[in-house]
């Protein structure tokens, strides 16, 4: 039987563990403790061996970890969320440290981690919404899912977003499952959400909300629409709520795309998801979600806030989309756009189309990997980077040379008057949350404001 390093020498014994085993020791920063973060940990934490050990610090500008899983999930897709008991095993797992409310670029620089550590992972995602470019996206009432998505997640920094639900009709642009997620949130009877973990101040006013129409128009057709089949499936189900779809359209894309050959199967499900939502019976209720294709918004017109959007209409053409000429116009108090996201940039790293400048993972300055949206762009889900991380780690590993002596970060943030907290401080969080939410029947109840996290 062969045991590991842990098991032959007991945890806190390392000066005995290397001068015995010749144990070789990296210690690596992973910057951003979302999926992509977490699973390049994870694949670190696989590949040690009796003479490879990794000693992992995660920072995360948050005060609380899990990235999208906490603020970008949608409340009503528990499920999704299970993953973060995969997180919190990697993060209890030896040689893993936690820092959370500690931000690159402001408490400490990239060039700092770069000097520290013997590599440096960034997971930092892609949290900027990326811009329509089109008139009248500044009005009060036009947002970014980049700004809504996370107002109902009970993402700190965006507890203040004003969002205006003081109307009947809601347009969102884009046709990904972002799209679809924001499209339920403001489409659902609000008390399909009481017991989930939205943020209380969202609930509040989803309950008070007018909205009882909410329209989604993708630029493309359907054949080209970036929703996935099992999303799609769930909307026939909703209980509140009826979906429409023109089964014209769908059938039409199926004739243009059975016309290119056999359809890869995610195409053939998505499309038949889409059809089984146009024959779906419909129950007149008062709430409803409109899919629209072949639409490119061209403005967002209003005085003082959003009032209506102007789309041109697009035909399929020999496989390519084109402008028909002809144009239309929707009245809605509300538009949000979920047409992607760009990485906010990190001072010391390059970047191109929205996300740091790789290959394969490796970046363009010393010692220093990208993995996760940052890496790739926003796409997939969150299994995507599970392989990802742990080919972008095996790259890491091929890359190491001789271990650097391991600097105490707790110490250098220390000197700098950065309160930052650690995975027993985040498990009190966690547990604080998940105890008040017991007694209402939900999940948790996340707290919102970076005061009275810090100050459990
Ligand atoms: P996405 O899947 O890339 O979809 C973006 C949509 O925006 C596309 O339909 C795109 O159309 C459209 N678009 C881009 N620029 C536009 C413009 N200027 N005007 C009009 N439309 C425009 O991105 P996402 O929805 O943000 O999702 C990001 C990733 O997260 C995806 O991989 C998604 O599957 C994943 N996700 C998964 C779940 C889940 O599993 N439940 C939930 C949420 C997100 P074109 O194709 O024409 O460019």
């Amino acid at each position: 039987m062969r045991l590991t390093a842990n098991e032959v020498f007991p945890k806190g014994n390392r000066r005995f563990k290397s001068s015995r085993l010749r144990v070789t020791e990296f210690h690596i920063a992973i910057v951003g403790a979302g999926p992509a973060g977490y699973f390049a940990a994870q694949a670190l934490q696989n590949a040690q061996s009796e003479d490879l050990e990794f000693s992992i610090d995660m920072i995360e500008r948050l005060p609380t970890p899990w990235g999208l899983v906490r603020s970008g999930v949608a409340p009503d897709h528990p499920k999704i969320k299970s993953v973060s008991k995969v997180f919190e095993k990697i993060a209890t797992t030896e040689g893993f440290q936690l820092f959370c409310n500690v931000e690159l670029g402001k408490d400490l620089s990239l060039g700092e981690l770069q000097e520290m550590y013997d590599a440096v992972v960034i997971a930092t995602g892609s949290s900027r919404g990326k811009k329509l470019g089109i008139l009248g996206e500044d009005l009060a009432g036009s947002l970014s899912a980049a700004d809504f998505v996370p107002w109902y997640n009970a993402h700190p920094d965006y507890v203040g977003v004003d969002v205006p639900l003081d109307c009947d009709t809601a347009v969102v642009i884009g046709a990904g499952n972002v799209a679809m997620d924001v499209a339920r949130m403001l489409a659902l009877e609000p008390h399909e959400l009481d017991p989930t973990d939205t943020a209380e101040h969202a609930l509040t006013n989803l309950h008070k909300s007018s909205i009882r129409k909410v329209h989604v128009f993708g630029r493309r057709g359907p054949e080209h629409a970036a929703f996935t089949s099992p999303e799609l499936r769930e909307l026939p189900k909703l209980e509140h709520t009826d979906v429409h779809i023109d089964a014209h359209q769908i059938t039409a894309a199926q004739q243009r795309a059975q016309a290119q050959g056999e359809l890869p199967k995610d195409l053939k499900s998505n499309l038949e998801a889409m059809l089984a939502i146009a024959e779906a019976e419909k129950k007149n209720h008062e709430r409803a979600m409109y899919f629209h294709f072949l639409a490119t918004p061209l403005e967002i017109k209003g005085s003082s806030r959003v009032e209506e959007v102007v789309f041109g209409i697009n035909r399929v053409e020999n496989e390519k989309v084109i402008p028909t000429g002809e144009t239309f116009s929707i009245q809605c108090g509300l538009v949000i756009s979920a047409i992607g996201y760009e990485s906010l940039e990190i001072p010391g790293l390059n970047y191109e189309n929205g996300r740091v400048k790789n290959n394969g993972g490796r970046t363009s300055v010393a010692n220093t990997y990208v993995v996760g949206w940052a890496k790739r762009g926003p796409s997939g889900v969150i299994g995507t980077n599970k392989s990802d991380s742990t080919d972008v780690m095996k790259l890491l590993i091929e890359d190491l040379k001789d271990a650097k002596p391991k600097k105490e970060l707790s110490a250098l943030l220390s000197s700098r008057g950065v309160l930052h907290l650690s995975q027993g401080q985040w498990e009190k969080i966690n547990a604080a949350e998940v105890s008040a939410g017991e007694a209402v029947g939900k999940p948790r109840v996340k707290f919102t404001q970076r005061g009275e996290i810090l100050g459990l």
